[in-house]
């Protein structure tokens, strides 16, 4: 599961985590909310720094939100590409997914 940053005083939410709301300022309505972990692939690089070429994308979450991560499984990658987020070891992954797209998107 993944937890993100939530304004319960606006209902945006903030990534990474900030000890006020950027939105509305607020500082005590502050809590970490979890999300669907499903997302589409916003932009990605390919890291040849290693033993093997590795994935690293930004992926933005059905809720709003973008996250970095590693991009697993995924011979093919394109932007706007669904997502999903997977716990293995030892690190996660967001590997190929499918769900519709949001319809709306709060912040
Ligand atoms: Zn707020």
């Amino acid at each position: 599961m993944i937890v993100i940053q939530k304004c319960l005083a606006c209902d945006r939410w903030q990534h990474p985590g900030r000890p006020i709301c950027l939105t509305c300022g607020d500082a005590e309505n502050l809590g970490d909310a979890p999300v669907t972990g499903n997302g589409n692939v916003d932009s990605f690089t390919v890291v040849h720094r290693a033993a093997a070429p590795y994935i690293v994308a930004r992926i933005r979450l059905v809720e709003g939100p973008i996250v970095l991560g590693h991009l697993a499984d995924n011979p093919e990658p394109r932007c706007d590409q669904p997502v999903r987020f997977v716990h293995r070891d030892p690190l996660p992954v967001w590997i190929p997914g499918h769900h519709h797209p949001p319809s709306t998107r709060s912040r």
